[in-house]
């Protein structure tokens, strides 16, 4: 039933994972609060704080990332929080990735503290997967201060499988001979994409641990979560095919992308549409100032489960207004029914950018005159942005609370198309 070239079950592949990545570099700057229980979290005068990363130690007294900061506080109460320092995070990745392109060129980012390196080329000038995991762990360590744990395995599920199941400073690898027997017994949400929603679906037809899902009916998988399904039967089976992409070179050169993690769940239409207009606001000043117009966006947010989900859609025509975008983006969601989920972050991008010089065509059957309107306004603010600044208009709906934080951390990179509409 499964096609398989055999090659992939040769593939090397590790995930890279800094350990309590925002926290472990606080610490490295701050070792006075080594020994201490300590949180990064959010502004705390803001009720919406939360913990956006923890020690062990606070770990240990249950303070989870997510939750608000006074209810952590009850649990844990000395317990120390850092503000956020997300410039400092994109520069520590930043010199990772170098490290990682050091030895291969396949590398590919999750999030900003996770990687995906394909190394099955580099043997002959870096030695085995476990030779090179074991050189980056260390070689981190030492020169940035803070520590990874590394999954080794022929497949990236699996690679970040084995990440997880790494202990802190540690490499733990998944091979063909031993993964029944390491990955099997797991519960099933131990698996990347599967998620509450997904598991308790599973439960439901007593499908409790990877070697269920692996062993499980095609057919009744198929009925349940479509094509979905049996992709995590295959996943579970050790079958999966997909690349380890080569980041930089697989950025399109001619994108305009923004994406920002919110500082709560976005939980309703307005709330989203919100949100996108801001995003969408940052493009329309970009696409303007490079000559640029888009012919289609891009548009995509992580759950709260951390599953992602992207679409592409064309535009009528090819545009710098935010309104058209964020209008276009909205019907995107809609229509796929993403407006019922609770998003965590979203992602919009214009795509294929064609220079404003171009003329273009206009199509009967579309109002163009609409069209040129919103072109006329979206120049208008602009204008009056530069000359008055960023706040000397804006529209009434983004007055207020919006839940975008405005500490950087929009810079965060997404992750990439693999987990994309699986
Ligand atoms: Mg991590």
């Amino acid at each position: 039933m499964v096609y398989f070239c055999d090659d992939f079950f040769s593939r090397d592949i590790l995930h890279v994972d800094m350990n309590s990545f925002y926290v472990s570099v606080e610490l490295r700057d701050r070792p006075e609060y080594m020994e201490k229980a300590v949180a990064v979290g959010g502004d705390e005068e803001n009720r919406h704080g939360i913990i956006l990363a923890k020690t062990p130690l606070a770990k240990k007294y249950g303070v989870k990332t997510g939750e608000p900061i006074w209810q952590a506080k009850k649990k844990c109460p000395g317990l120390v929080i850092l503000p956020p320092h997300y410039d400092k995070y994109i520069e520590v990745s930043k010199k990772a990735h170098k490290i990682y392109y050091s030895y291969t060129n396949q590398v590919e980012p999750f999030g900003m503290d996770e990687c995906f390196l394909d190394v099955t080329g580099s043997k002959r000038l870096f030695g085995d997967g476990y030779n090179i995991g074991n050189e980056i762990k260390s070689r981190i360590k030492r020169e940035l201060k803070v520590t990874v744990s590394v999954g080794r395995s022929f497949n990236k599920v699996f690679a970040k499988l084995a990440s997880d199941m790494a202990g802190r400073d540690e490499i733990c690898e998944i091979n063909r001979d031993n993964f029944k027997k390491v990955v099997w017994p797991l519960e099933i949400d131990e698996m990347i994409m599967i998620g509450i929603k997904t598991k308790r679906k599973l439960n439901k037809i007593n499908i409790y641990t990877l070697g269920d899902l692996a062993g499980a009916e095609p057919d009744m998988l198929r009925n349940l979560f479509g094509i979905n399904g049996l992709k995590f039967k295959n996943w579970a089976n050790g079958y999966d095919d997909s690349k380890v992409l080569d980041y930089y070179a697989q950025i399109p050169i001619k994108t305009i992308g923004r994406s920002i993690t919110c500082s709560e769940d976005l939980l309703n239409e307005f709330e989203v549409r919100a949100v996108l207009q801001k995003l969408s606001q940052d493009i329309s000043k970009r696409l303007i100032e490079n000559n640029f117009l888009a012919r289609g966006i891009h548009v995509g947010y992580r759950d709260h489960d951390l599953c992602s989900f992207g679409y592409d859609s064309m535009l009528d025509y090819p545009t710098n207004s935010s309104i058209e975008i964020t209008e276009l983006a909205m019907e995107v969601l809609r229509e796929h029914r993403e407006l019922e989920n609770r998003m965590r972050a979203i992602y919009i991008r214009a795509i294929k950018l064609v220079s404003d010089r171009e003329s273009i065509q206009a199509d009967f059957f579309k109002d163009i005159s609409s069209h040129e309107k919103s072109l006329s306004l979206e120049s208008a603010i602009y204008f009056i942005r530069k000359r008055y600044g960023k706040d000397a208009i804006t529209y009434a709906n983004l007055l207020g609370d919006i839940k975008m934080p405005n500490d950087g951390r929009e810079m965060v990179i997404m992750p990439h198309s693999f987990f994309m509409n699986v």
